[in-house]
């Protein structure tokens, strides 16, 4: 003689990839005082690649786990080779950044982009739409300290 259970509404999924991984944001102040909330692997280089993860700044590689990941991320000495990668101020909100000779890497995307396919990278709607998201965090984003 039970009652039934009440059907839960069903949660509202966000149009976004879903991640095995919790995201944490930090936000990028550009020069012109614009704000873009980036994810905190996208800012640092890091990509899940199958069972590890890669930083693409200090080309290491991890094994894909979220202590390992964040230890890296703190660690100084990747700090400090971030520090020689910033974004280049000619892709302005585009976020690239100069990874090696032949090499972009695009913080809003998350990937290494080809230099000579950089312009049209920054056209393609995949990244368009990325930067409206992180423009749309960006004014809703409250950083949490
Ligand atoms: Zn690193
Ligand atoms: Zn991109």
């Amino acid at each position: 003689m039970s009652i039934p259970a009440l059907r839960q509404p069903k949660t509202i999924e966000e149009k976004i990839p879903t991640y095995n991984e919790p995201q944490n944001f930090l936000i990028v102040t550009l020069n012109d005082g614009k704000k873009l909330v980036v994810s905190s692997d996208a800012y640092h280089g890091i990509l899940a690649t199958g069972q590890l993860n890669r930083c693409v700044f200090c080309e290491t590689e991890m094994v894909r786990d979220v202590i390992c990941k964040e230890r890296h991320k703190a660690s100084e000495n990747h700090r400090k080779i971030l520090e020689g990668y910033p974004h280049i101020d000619e892709f302005k909100e585009n976020l690239l950044r100069k990874l090696n000779a032949a090499n972009y890497y695009c913080t809003i995307c998350n990937d290494v982009v080809m230099m000579h396919y950089a312009r049209r990278h920054i056209q393609e709607s995949s990244h368009h739409q990325e930067l409206c998201k992180a423009k749309a965090r960006a004014l809703s984003y409250k950083p949490y300290n």
